[in-house]
């Protein structure tokens, strides 16, 4: 049985006392931690105080980046091991915005799935395709290269503490969604190609995520889906009450 995860994506949104009253409204309402994993991941510049705040509670506090290597000469970049001293749990990593704005290649992203596992830090691998590979049904092609990409070199036992999210890059702030059942079928290959690369047990424990768009409204409906076991979410986790919501409906799923 795989526990839900819901992780917050606040992007480039809030100032440094609007996220620490976010957190302190939520943290005392987030459901217990062996019903639901509830994650918020952060602007950098408040990774530091969000993680003493929710100290104690059941909320985690995630990067939405970093770099891969340890130290070095990289102006305005932030390591893993700077991550891992401030006692920050998870990072996104290979978001489509940063794959798109940032360079991020499968290759880099892949450096930095293994420099998270060595700095404790839970990796949550952002896949998904464009409109037009979508249209050109390109899609599981597509998904599957970035999935076997970013798990190249993992032991099985990393792969199955993976955290994947589907997110097509269509539905990312457009208020439009993948049905629940054709994100299903992409997070079902998504489990076939971690099958085939790692074996059954990293198959039946990664937990993939669906995400684009994803608000209380049609969460309960893509939680129900076989192959979704959690949602990476945007816009409908800047506001405490919705957030809150979508915990509800993962300690629910
Ligand atoms: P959205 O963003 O929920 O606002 O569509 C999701 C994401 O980019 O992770």
């Amino acid at each position: 049985m795989r526990k839900t995860i819901i992780a917050g994506n606040w992007k480039m949104y809030k100032t440094l006392s609007e996220a620490i009253d976010f957190v302190q409204t939520v943290k005392s309402s987030v459901p217990a931690s062996d019903r639901v994993d509830a994650v918020i991941c952060a602007p950098t510049l408040f990774l530091p105080s969000l993680v003493k705040e929710a100290e104690g509670s059941n909320l985690a506090i995630g990067a939405q980046t970093m770099h891969y290597e340890e130290e070095g000469a990289f102006t305005g970049e932030i390591s893993p091991a700077q991550l891992e001293d401030i006692h920050v749990q998870y990072v996104i990593l290979g978001h489509s915005e940063r794959r798109q704005y940032d360079n991020e290649t499968d290759e880099k992203i892949n450096q930095k799935v293994q420099a998270a596992f060595k700095h404790h830090l839970t990796p949550i691998i952002c896949v998904g395709e464009t409109l037009h590979e979508r249209e050109a049904s390109n899609t599981v092609v597509k998904v599957a290269g970035q999935v076997g990409a970013a798990l190249k070199g993992l032991t099985p036992e990393q792969v199955a503490q993976t955290v994947i999210a589907y997110e097509p890059i269509w539905a990312i702030g457009t208020g439009k969604t993948a049905t629940a059942q054709d994100a299903n079928v992409v997070c079902k290959a998504i489990r076939q190609t971690v099958q085939e690369i790692a074996g059954d047990i990293a198959a039946e424990s990664i937990r993939i995520q669906y995400g684009g768009s994803v608000k209380p409204e049609n969460v309960v409906e893509l939680l129900s889906m076989e192959h979704i076991d959690g949602a990476l979410v945007g816009g409908a986790s800047l506001k405490p009450d919705s957030y809150l919501k979508l915990l509800e409906a993962g300690a629910n799923a």
